[in-house]
């Protein structure tokens, strides 16, 4: 089938007194590999049921290949072109790999008499029966999974059961590809390996997914866009590239962040200057002087440098290492500010590491060009497009 377009239009779902999705919108284009990214309980899988047709929107309007689905739970998925993988991917436990992956064919091409056994003497059933299995070959050779096709899920591990659900769901070529977190139960070197896989299979399928996940870097290095939802509402939809450089607004900002974003209230004292626990701090992000919010930066958007014992240096924040993080190839260094009196981390190579040891007073410098100022109000000038800072 063609790879469907989806087009969201203000739905929203309540389930008693929680309102789950909340006039959310959204667009997502035919043969686009779309994220949903956003924390737990956002409303998130609720989403995908709706578009899926599992269940109804109380308002608002979903169109799949520009079809509105009302009311579409009365047609099954695989009949409008719908795959759908879960978290929890129940395969068939009392059939093997083979017969996982072919059930959504032989249920819908083989009629219940066709089934039985017997019938494959038949000429036109052992015909319908080849087109199956070559079908069935065909996706194992893909995901890699032939040479587990005889074994039942209970004699298969979790990845490659979760591989076979993937099979289960791509065999019958969908025209719309819905994946609620499939591999929260993957250890992480083979989630890892499992994704490379699946964007991979997706460019050459050129099936429109959504994929549903609370891990971001996840959702960065899968996908061609990335709708990053919070309670209920979709916030920013955009190329992982930009959502990394230009989040909307801090709640944004935060998620995107590892091991998390420094936040420091600050007031704009100069059109590209800020004031931060008493130190002029360059900023190019910051506009309107005199505006007060909190300046968001990343820990590979500050270094450190070397600062007196008793003084301070121009430009950057004093302060006081405290502890250091192992990262691999990098470190992540707690300073304490002095002011404002909070402790924020940096990246550093870790060859520096001698350098800070705790107790080393230092200066962290940001760098000016990729920090965020965010406002506590509504900035007047749609030049950022940012919102209002949400809880600091
Ligand atoms: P997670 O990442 O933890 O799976 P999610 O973002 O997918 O979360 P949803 O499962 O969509 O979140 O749930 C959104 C909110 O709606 C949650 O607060 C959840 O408790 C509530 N909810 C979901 N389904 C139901 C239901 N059938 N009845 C009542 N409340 C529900």
């Amino acid at each position: 089938m063609p790879p469907s377009s989806i087009e969201i239009d203000a739905i929203s779902k309540r389930f008693g007194r929680h309102q789950a999705l909340n006039a959310m919108s959204l667009a997502v284009r035919a043969g686009e590999f779309m994220s949903i990214l956003g924390p737990s309980g956002c409303g998130k899988s609720t989403l995908l049921r709706l578009i899926a047709g599992l269940d109804d929107p109380d308002s608002g309007e979903i169109r799949v290949a520009g079809q509105p689905g009302k009311r579409p739970g009365k047609r099954r998925l695989g009949d409008r072109g719908v795959a759908f993988v879960f978290q929890t991917y129940a395969l068939y436990p009392n059939l093997s790999g083979y017969d996982n992956i072919a059930a959504p064919l032989v249920m819908r091409e083989l009629n219940g008499f066709e089934r039985l056994p017997g019938a494959r003497l038949l000429p036109a059933v052992a015909r319908k029966r080849r087109s199956i299995d070559s079908r069935v070959r065909a996706i194992a050779e893909l995901l890699q999974v032939a040479p587990w096709l005889t074994r039942k899920p209970g004699q298969l591990s979790g990845g490659q059961r979760q591989r076979i659900a993937l099979g289960r769901a791509l065999v019958r070529e969908p025209s719309l590809f819905l994946l609620d977190e499939p591999f929260a139960n993957l250890d992480a070197a083979l989630r890892h390996q499992t994704r490379a896989e699946l964007t991979a299979l997706q460019k050459r399928l050129g099936t429109t997914t959504l994929f549903v996940t609370h891990d971001q870097s996840e959702a960065m290095a899968m996908s061609d866009r990335v709708a990053v939802m919070f309670e209920g509402a979709i916030r920013q939809v955009a190329t992982p590239d930009e959502l990394y450089r230009n989040p909307v607004d801090l709640d944004v900002a935060r998620f995107l962040s590892q091991p998390h974003l420094n936040c420091l209230p600050a007031k704009v004292i100069l059109d590209g200057h800020v004031l931060i626990g008493g130190e002029h701090v360059a900023l190019a992000d910051a506009r309107q002087p005199g505006t007060e919010g909190i300046v968001g930066f990343r820990p590979e958007h500050a270094t450190l440098r070397p600062r007196p014992a008793s003084a301070t240096v121009p430009g950057t924040l004093p302060g006081v290492v405290e502890r250091i993080e192992h990262a691999g190839a990098d470190v992540f260094v707690f300073v304490r500010l002095l002011a404002p009196d909070t402790t924020c981390t940096i990246r550093a190579a870790s060859h520096e590491m001698s350098r800070w040891a705790p107790g080393t007073p230092c200066a962290v410098a940001l760098d000016a060009a990729s920090g965020w100022f965010f406002p506590r109000r509504p900035m007047q000038t749609a030049a950022l497009g940012r919102t209002e800072v949400a809880a600091a």
